[in-house]
């Protein structure tokens, strides 16, 4: 089997490259064209010179870049992992989000369409898409209204895989997955930003943290379950629209707390709002305020997803705590931030 991950950089495209490796897939994994690209990610997998795996240089804004992508790799899966993936930067990027994360879709469903409509899709949608939610949990047949230009991109991206799945009958499968994180998240989504600034206050690299809106709810699981739900997605007779989740919500506040705990730091909150300190409760040093800077223009309060469907079409389940995944990325900021590394 030949697949081409969009994305390879990114959080998940490491994890689903290691499963696909694992499975014995040749692997194209594909990366944009920067004054310097990096692969820290698949290298602390220990994937990046596996014989089996090809980087290929590829913007999915480019159209024709697309269709001679597939026309040369002719793939039996294309995975869409690939986007401008962080809500805060659509606030002041819209046009930029839009192209990559909504029109970058369009571009693979059409190269598909033209050069070999049997090639197996999926794209990477997400529960931004429910944003503020019409009802709870959120399923598969719950309304969407996104509070981002990100979701609102996310959600074209959505709909036009569903219309390639009813219009040209392309297995085409939309995957809206909740937030899930690992040791290898990017820094500036908050649990990374919080096991990062953790490990650094516990090794006293830094004094104190800064947050945004505490209060907001997410339901987090463990990107390596979810790389593996994808994959069953596209082994299925027909394709469809599945929501992967833990099925659980914790607030910004309670993973803080986590994650202080993790390293061995007991905290007291104090105050509300804008004034929400924390303190070490030993020391009586403050270790997280609140920036106004990091609240969103319109947030997404509560996300919380009921993943039946997927257990019973796909037999995925979530198999990791969030205390466990917590844990894991409190451990490895600590022997990172020990030995000097920096992403
Ligand atoms: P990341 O932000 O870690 O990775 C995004 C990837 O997209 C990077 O490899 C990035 O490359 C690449 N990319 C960005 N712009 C382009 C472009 N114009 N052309 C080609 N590649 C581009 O995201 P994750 O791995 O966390 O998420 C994977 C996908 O799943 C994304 O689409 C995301 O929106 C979606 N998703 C993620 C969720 C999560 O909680 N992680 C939840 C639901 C959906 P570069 O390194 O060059 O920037
Ligand atoms: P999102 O769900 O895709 O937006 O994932 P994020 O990890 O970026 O944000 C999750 C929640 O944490 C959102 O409700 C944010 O408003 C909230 N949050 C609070 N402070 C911060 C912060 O400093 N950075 C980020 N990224 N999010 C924050």
């Amino acid at each position: 089997m030949k697949a081409i991950i969009t994305g390879i950089t990114g959080q998940d495209g490491a994890y689903l490259a290691q499963l696909l490796l694992e499975k014995g897939y040749i692997v194209y994994g594909t990366y944009r064209r920067t004054s310097s690209v990096n692969f820290w990610r698949t290298e602390e997998l220990g994937i990046s010179g596996h014989p089996n795996l090809h980087l290929v240089e590829y913007d999915l804004t480019d159209l024709g870049a697309s269709i001679s992508l597939i026309s040369k790799v002719e793939p039996d899966e294309i995975y869409n992992l690939a986007a401008q993936s962080f809500v805060g930067v659509s606030f002041d990027q819209p046009s930029t989000t839009a192209q990559i994360t909504g029109i970058g879709c369009l571009n693979i469903l059409e190269a598909i369409r033209l050069v070999n409509p049997k090639i197996r899709f999926y794209q990477a949608s997400t529960s931004e898409m429910f944003g503020k939610v019409q009802s709870i949990p959120q399923i598969e047949e719950t309304p969407f209204y996104p509070r981002s230009p990100y979701g609102v991109a996310k959600l074209y991206a959505h709909w036009m895989t569903v219309n390639y799945r009813e219009s040209y009958g392309m297995f085409a499968a939309s995957g809206i997955l909740f937030n899930h994180e690992s040791p290898l998240r990017g820094r500036e989504f908050v649990t990374r930003k919080i096991t990062d600034s953790v490990a650094k206050i516990k090794l006293g690299i830094m004094d104190c943290l800064e947050l945004g809106n505490l209060d907001a709810k997410r339901d987090w699981g463990y990107a390596k379950d979810y790389v593996e739900g994808m994959w069953r997605m596209l082994q299925v007779d027909e394709a469809d629209t599945y929501v992967l989740a833990t099925n659980r919500t914790e607030t910004v506040r309670d993973f803080v707390r986590m994650a202080f705990a993790n390293a061995g730091i007991d905290i007291r909150f104090h105050g509300g709002d804008v004034n929400e300190t924390a303190t070490d409760a030993e020391t009586g040093k403050v270790v997280l305020r609140i920036n106004p800077k990091f609240h969103r223009p319109a947030e997404v309060d509560l996300l919380i997803g009921n993943p039946a469907k997927a257990k019973l079409k796909l037999g995925w389940e979530p198999t990791t705590t969030l205390e466990r995944l917590c844990q894991m990325m409190v451990d490895a900021d600590i022997r990172r931030n020990k030995s000097g590394f920096s992403f």
